[in-house]
């Protein structure tokens, strides 16, 4: 099964220039879908989670089966105040302006081990935010893992912790 035949690029979204990796093919077909929640699990349990996270909002697809697959727990990191309770944020720069990423102070016990996943990497910096988040509340980020990885962008690099792809695009 090639998981690149599920996957759409839609040019010029959500601005020109951008090609958008477009996963609802994916999710939309039984079989490529869970193909490649089965080759995460490969790929992921090594790493010995006690948690997944995803990040909002592709992110929670990922990490909530997976979780179910490797009987972990799931928690989510939001985008500023979408959170109930008690909240520990993280600021991060992006190319104009910034960003925030939130999570439940509770969420994490100290020394837990999480693997952090997303839809996709770009730049890296969506994730370089959720490690610096997840290790303010006492988590120990044991990797960190994608469908997709846009490799000529190198975001990987910036990352400080093992990661990990499905998938992908060299330009
Ligand atoms: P970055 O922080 O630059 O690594 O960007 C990663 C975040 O932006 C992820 O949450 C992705 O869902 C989203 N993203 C960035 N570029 C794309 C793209 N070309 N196609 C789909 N999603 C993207």
């Amino acid at each position: 099964m090639n998981l690149k035949d599920h996957i759409r690029g839609i040019p010029d979204f959500p601005k020109p220039g951008i090609l958008f990796y477009d996963i609802s093919t994916l999710l939309a077909h039984p079989a490529a879908w869970q193909t490649a929640v089965e080759r995460l699990a490969d790929t992921v349990a090594p790493y010995r989670p006690d948690v997944l996270a995803g990040i909002e909002a592709r992110g929670f697809l990922v990490a909530a089966p997976l979780a179910l697959r490797l009987g972990c727990g799931f928690v989510m990191v939001r985008k500023q105040g979408k959170l109930p309770g008690e909240t520990v944020g993280h600021s991060y720069d992006l190319e104009y302006g910034s960003d925030r990423v939130e999570i439940q102070a509770d969420a994490v016990a100290p020394g837990q081990r999480i693997v952090l996943l997303d839809d996709l990497i770009a730049t890296g910096g969506t994730l370089r935010a959720s490690i610096d988040l997840i290790r303010k509340v006492g988590g120990t980020v044991a990797a960190a893992a994608c469908l997709i990885e846009l490799t000529f962008l190198n975001g990987r690099d910036g990352l400080e912790v093992p990661f990990e792809s499905l998938i992908r695009y060299e330009d």
